[in-house]
């Protein structure tokens, strides 16, 4: 290990704050990840299925890439390749010179192939203003620090270090209050939503089927970002694709899971075609990844960026993002297992030395919901596999003659099981005659050996000849290439045992559970008394003026004022939908009308949800996305755990969402 590490090390384990955040960080994670798998009984048999699906993309890559490029194409979205970072960092300062001039002002949601490619440094040389809009990374930005963690880059901080800088930076009383620090961030970053030339966001899936741009967040700033600025960028690796919305929908129910806990986030958008009078522009990167998928490292290319490794990494959590360091000094982009292996593939041998920052213990292949094999890319890294064995020069200095004859002597032993078994037997021996208790060898009493440790005795039956003739367990079932699963199978809120009598309950039921859960609010009635209900709602909070979509101006009661723009006083958005999922307490939304908007902007989302259009699963929902210009799904208000893993509702979208379920028998 280089020396800047081990200081780096030492630093990290001095540093209490740093430890306790860490330490909570983890274990919340780790409880909301295993509540959030139990949901799903066929956890195992969908992680192999993932995997499969992530090898198949990464096997034909070019393949799936031509099919995405081509519906990109005809959606009328301008697609850019990037080779390097700075090309990419080239072509968003072009588009940036195209469509906004200079001194542009641009709203970023969370990208970590921007961290890769160091866009905001970039932007900023350039004479722009780009401002982090994620409450974790806008917090990190305003201290000139990097990330440390995939999914909450300001993990490594307190509340009252978040308070102290908000006071020395926003102007604003200190404290430490984390509602209070999340409605500051709230307000200053509404004018660069409102603000913004360009919105620039990463990618979370590209669906090659359809060209959907699939992002998943939960505070809402993505949305508002790819939503209300004139020009949208999105960048993207170029291995983050998904063949079809059915292999979407399986790496749905796994990524929020594994990431948060959540069985969806709040927010996943699939964008498809520029919104009216919008540019989007998609730059696809390759910065190192072709030579990744050439190497022995190609596996790490099936990652999907949910984090879980890092929390269940034990080195990680006594070291933290900002402890993975190159040789130089520099944090790398990617932390933790994945970054151990994903950064000195990408960046080169300067970050080799990262792979040693590891047990082996093989928690983060058991955290990965897309099974990769960790533990194994994490030994090929220390052997300094990162290019192709072709491209591999040889040893530059010949192995140490000692250890070359031992290796030529264990080599021929181990072919031979005789020889092997021999050797053990002798090794054995000899260790209980040298041992420090052997009756015939005493160490001197200033050795210290046997003082305060007991050493263990070597077996008199070595272990090969007691488990030698043990027949081999069965392979587990989750070990087998699985079947294509059917996402119909997902869990309910409350999965029942197979022995249960009791009825399973409605989608009406199961939907009104989910949401409540989530701090949403269901109202149950008929087409008759939605007028009523609606007004007893409105009436309640003294609102005259609604912002509507074309469903919700229909159904508006009279005496209140329909208003089909975005204005900042307008306290209540009220929408339709196209579908309820009842598993994850979910409504569906297509960008019709000013339907985005109205259920982003105001405060409190009213939505209209005729009960035939509940479906089971996320599985029944995508296929009406297939041809929809933009569409979102919305898992309850917006919410953020970005201060001290602290769950706060309302940040950058609504914090009340009202769900009125209308029984579509009534209209009959
Ligand atoms: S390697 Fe697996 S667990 Fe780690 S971030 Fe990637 S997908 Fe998640």
């Amino acid at each position: 290990m280089s020396d800047p590490f081990r200081a780096r090390i030492r630093q990290a384990l001095a540093d209490s704050t740093l430890q306790a955040a860490l330490d909570a960080n983890a274990q919340r994670r780790l409880a909301a990840r295993a509540a959030a798998t139990a949901s799903l009984p066929d956890w195992s048999a969908r992680r192999q299925r993932a995997h499969a699906v992530r090898a198949e993309v990464i096997d034909h890559l070019e393949r799936y890439l031509d099919q995405f490029l081509t519906q990109l194409h005809l959606l009328r979205v301008t697609v850019h390749r990037a080779q390097d970072a700075q090309e990419a960092c080239q072509q968003v300062l072009a588009i940036l010179h195209q469509t906004a001039g200079p001194n542009a002002l641009i709203a970023k949601a969370k990208s970590m192939v921007s961290e890769e490619i160091g866009l905001n440094h970039a932007l900023e040389a350039a004479g722009h203003r780009v401002v982090e809009t994620d409450l974790g990374e806008y917090i990190i930005q305003l201290r000139g620090e990097r990330p440390s963690h995939i999914i909450t880059p300001a993990v490594h901080l307190s509340r009252q270090q978040v308070g102290q800088l908000f006071h020395q930076k926003l102007g604003v009383p200190y404290t430490d209050d984390i509602p209070t620090l999340t409605q500051t961030a709230r307000a200053v970053l509404r004018q660069v939503f409102l603000t913004a030339d360009v919105g620039l966001t990463g990618v979370n899936f590209g669906v090659a089927e359809n060209g959907a741009l699939v992002t998943v967040t939960n505070e809402g700033n993505g949305r508002m970002v790819s939503t209300l600025p004139r020009v949208h960028i999105a960048l993207m690796g170029m291995e983050r694709l998904v063949p079809t919305l059915d292999d979407l929908a399986l790496l749905l129910s796994l990524l929020p899971r594994s990431a948060t806990g959540q069985k969806l986030s709040v927010y996943t958008q699939l964008l498809r075609a520029p919104r009216p009078g919008q540019q989007r522009h998609v730059i696809v990167v390759d910065n190192g990844r072709s030579r990744l998928r050439a190497s022995p490292l190609r596996e790490a290319l099936y990652c999907i960026r949910c984090g879980a490794c890092l929390n269940a990494c034990p080195v990680f959590r006594e070291l933290g993002g900002h402890g993975y360091i190159n040789r130089e000094g520099a944090i790398a982009p990617y932390p933790g297992p994945i970054g151990s292996i994903v950064s000195p593939g990408l960046f080169g041998a300067s970050f080799v030395h990262l792979a040693q920052a590891s047990s082996l213990c093989g928690a983060c292949r058991e955290a990965c919901p897309v099974d990769i094999d960790l533990p194994k890319l994490l030994i090929r890294v220390r052997a300094g596999q990162l290019a192709p064995p072709s491209a591999r020069k040889p040893a530059p200095t010949p192995l140490p003659f000692a250890l070359a004859l031992g290796l030529k002597l264990y080599a021929r032993l181990a072919r031979h099981p005789s020889l092997f078994a021999a050797s053990q037997i002798a090794a054995a021996l000899g260790a209980r005659l040298l041992s420090p208790f052997s009756p015939w060898l005493r160490l001197p009493a200033w050795t210290g050996w046997g003082e305060s440790r007991d050493l263990p005795r070597p077996a008199l039956r070595p272990f090969r000849l007691r488990f030698g003739n043990r027949p081999l367990p069965a392979p587990a079932p989750s070990a087998e290439p699985s079947p294509r699963i059917p996402l119909s199978t997902e869990a309910g809120p409350t999965p029942s045992p197979p022995t249960q009598t009791a009825p399973s309950p409605s989608l009406a039921e199961r939907f009104h559970t989910e949401l409540t859960a989530l701090g949403g609010g269901v109202i149950r009635c008929t087409w008759a008394d939605l007028a009523h209900r609606l007004t007893e709602i409105l009436e309640e909070r003294q609102i005259t003026h609604v912002f509507v979509d074309d469903f919700g101006a229909r159904h508006l009661p009279s005496g209140f004022a329909p208003v089909r723009h975005p204005d900042p006083a307008l306290a209540v958005g009220l929408t339709g939908c196209a579908a309820g999922i009842a598993n994850t307490g979910t409504v569906l939304l297509l960008d019709e009308g000013e339907s985005f908007k109205a259920s982003l902007l105001p405060a409190t989302h009213l939505v209209i949800l005729p009960s035939d259009r509940l479906v089971a699963d996320l599985s029944e929902a995508l296929p009406l996305t297939r041809h929809a210009a933009n569409a979102v799904l919305i898992t309850g208000p917006s919410r953020t755990a970005d201060i001290e893993m602290t769950l706060t509702i309302g940040v950058h979208g609504p914090k009340e969402m009202l769900v009125f379920l209308v029984d579509d028998s009534s209209r009959r």
